[in-house]
């Protein structure tokens, strides 16, 4: 099954979506695994329009190349499949949307990207800073991804919105103060004038949307933001250059409405809608 509407041939598509069905460092809850399908299942009970873009899906050319065939427990494996396979399709000139699987997916995809862009940024949405330099004695997890990438491509690239879960110890690394955006997301139209024609590089850890309509994730946090603010943060994000862009950390057993995974599938039609 396939994201809905996303059915044009690969050699047509100038979008790519790809799941990523990884939840190995998952530190609460995992379960992020099984999200990718879920998403793919209910994106069928939305609507391919969109009122907030006044855009269709049916006038896109996507194309949805299922998930990609990882194994369990061998991180550094799984780590070099996305890696290989995201270099693949940035070669053949198309825009890739992944949808997770758990965050740590993200560091191989920006990883690819900024090989190819020496100028990238990342714009992070999320509940949580990732900064953490080593969890439980792991470099590579969902809770130090972002520090991961802030190492990769520069602290002073990587803006962050929505954080409401950190160390106080975060807001002393460089450029943190300036470019983190604590509860909520009203920095999101001053990063654009400061990022400006810079490739961009979106990843949205759906936690940063509040619990009360988006529980189905491994480490909710209270205190977040509403669809419609996630939907005005998007459209003024969409005035950037986004080259690539992820959707992480639903886990749909923990969602028992089902209510968190059809935020997730109409997240993924909104973002569909500015790549
Ligand atoms: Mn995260
Ligand atoms: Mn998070």
């Amino acid at each position: 099954m396939n994201f809905y509407c996303a059915n044009a041939p690969f050699e047509k598509a100038n979008i790519v979506i790809v799941g990523v069905p990884y939840d190995g460092t998952s530190s609460f809850r995992p379960g992020s695994r099984f999200a990718p399908n879920a998403i793919r299942e209910h994106s069928s009970g939305i609507e391919s329009y969109s009122p907030y873009f006044d855009k269709d899906l049916r006038d896109k050319k996507i194309c949805d190349v299922g998930d990609l065939p990882l194994p369990f427990g061998d991180k550094e494996l799984v780590l070099d499949i996305i890696e290989k396979f995201s270099s693949k399709l940035i070669k053949n000139k198309k825009k890739l949307l992944s949808i997770g699987g758990e965050h740590l997916i993200s560091y191989p995809l920006v990883k690819t990207f900024a090989k190819k862009y020496d100028d990238l940024v990342v714009v992070q949405l999320d509940a949580h800073s990732d900064l953490i330099d080593s969890y439980r004695s792991e470099k590579f997890s969902h809770a130090t991804v972002l520090r991961r990438i802030c190492e990769l491509i520069g602290f002073d690239n990587v803006y962050q919105l929505g954080i409401r879960s950190l160390n106080s110890s975060d807001l002393n690394l460089p450029k943190r103060k300036e470019n983190m955006c604590l509860f909520n997301l009203d920095k999101a139209s001053e990063y654009v004038g400061q990022i400006g024609s810079k490739p961009v590089y979106l990843t949205i850890d759906l936690d940063v949307l509040d619990p009360s309509i988006f529980a189905g994730t491994g480490t909710p946090e209270p205190g977040g933001v509403t669809y419609k603010e996630l939907i005005y943060c998007l459209q003024q994000l969409s005035a950037l250059n986004i080259v690539g862009c992820d959707v992480v950390e639903l886990s749909p057993q923990y969602d028992t409405s089902h209510v968190s995974t059809i935020v997730a599938a109409s997240v993924i039609r909104e973002i569909l809608c500015i790549l």
